[in-house]
């Protein structure tokens, strides 16, 4: 007799596994990505925040010059 639950049958089935982090596929728990397309893609957006970052810092760090600016100069 050997009366599994749903739960074990898919464990049984699957494995320990992860899912690709682009596409959702499942994949060897070992991998991130399913495929070369999806790695590419994940470095590609990866870079695209990074750069958007910096963009963003290059911002803030205007904003304080300008503060420091107001400060210095024109609230005294
Ligand atoms: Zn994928």
């Amino acid at each position: 007799m050997s009366q599994s639950s749903w739960k074990d049958q898919i464990k049984k089935k699957w494995g320990p596994h992860s899912h690709c982090t682009i596409c959702g596929k499942a994949i060897p728990p070992d991998k991130k990505f399913c495929s070369q397309a999806c790695r590419d893609k994940y470095l590609g957006y990866e870079q695209k925040q990074k750069s958007k970052g910096k963009i963003q810092m290059i911002f803030l760090l205007g904003m304080m010059g300008v503060m420091f600016f107001l400060l210095f100069f024109v609230w005294r």
